[in-house]
């Protein structure tokens, strides 16, 4: 049991990547605090869930401050597809709002309970397509998911005297529902997930169970001596 005694905190646990880190967090121990803006999704769950809207910045605060996790995973993203010519305002302000500004709230509220109680650990979820590689079509989303890092550095740099460890995982293609509503919105679902896996050096895209083991191992004290870091899960595609 690796989070015996730890307390976690995650959002957007109704699904995909968070679902599958929640589940596996519960697995190994840790009291956990699941919550998602769609209530239904978090059914069969293991703790305590709870509809919360991340762009909501007083419930978020509020939620983590009584939540008062030793772990906290800030999962809630969206992909907006495009490239710049196509981007509008209103694409942009969404993405940084929800990627970006929700993870910058909830570590502000996180933070000083975690000092409070001897340090904590603290996971942003990026993407590889962020500051790392580019994907066709994908503007808006790597430049959230690259300000993701950007933050996660600052914060890491600024807390690891004070115990607090921050990192982010910066996963490739990974197999979830709102990557079959990406596919499906192709127009021609089997070309894209075809292209979609051709792309992937080991010949598959990853599983959110894969994800969540390297987010239980953030999370947990066996990476005590890591922090400030955009830890890459991607079957290989950054690696050319
Ligand atoms: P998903 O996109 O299938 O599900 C997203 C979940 O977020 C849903 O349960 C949804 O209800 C919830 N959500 C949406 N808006 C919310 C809000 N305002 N407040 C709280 N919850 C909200 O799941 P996924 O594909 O596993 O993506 C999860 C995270 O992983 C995202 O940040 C995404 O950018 C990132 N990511 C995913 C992939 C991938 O290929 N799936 C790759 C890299 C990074």
């Amino acid at each position: 049991m690796r989070l015996q005694g730890k307390r976690a905190f995650v959002t957007a646990a109704g699904q995909g990547i968070g679902r599958a880190i929640a589940d596996r967090f519960a697995a190994e121990g840790a009291e956990v605090t699941a919550t998602d803006l769609r209530a239904d999704l978090l059914a069969g769950l293991t703790g305590r869930t709870f509809a919360l809207d991340v762009t909501d910045k007083a419930a978020l605060q509020a939620a983590i401050i009584e939540a008062a996790p030793d772990i906290l995973v800030n999962c809630a993203g969206f992909v907006h597809s495009g490239t710049i010519a196509e981007a509008t305002d209103a694409e942009f302000d969404f993405a940084l709002n929800l990627n970006v500004r929700s993870q910058f709230h909830a570590m502000q509220a996180v933070l000083p309970g975690m000092v409070e109680r001897g340090g904590g650990s603290i996971v942003n979820i990026a993407s590889v397509v962020s500051s790392i590689i580019a994907a066709p079509n994908r503007f808006v989303y790597g430049m959230s998911k690259a300000a993701i890092i950007g933050m996660t550095k600052s914060v890491a740099i600024d807390y690891v005297t004070k115990g607090v460890r921050v990192n982010c995982i910066c996963p490739g293609t990974v197999d979830s529902p709102s990557l079959h509503d990406r596919l499906r919105a192709t127009g021609d679902y089997e070309a894209a997930k075809a292209a979609f896996i051709a792309r992937q050096p080991m010949g598959r895209i990853g599983t959110p169970g894969e994800i969540a083991a390297l987010a239980v191992y953030l999370g947990s004290d066996e990476s005590g001596f890591t922090t400030g870091q955009a830890h890459v899960i991607d079957g290989g595609w950054a690696v050319g």
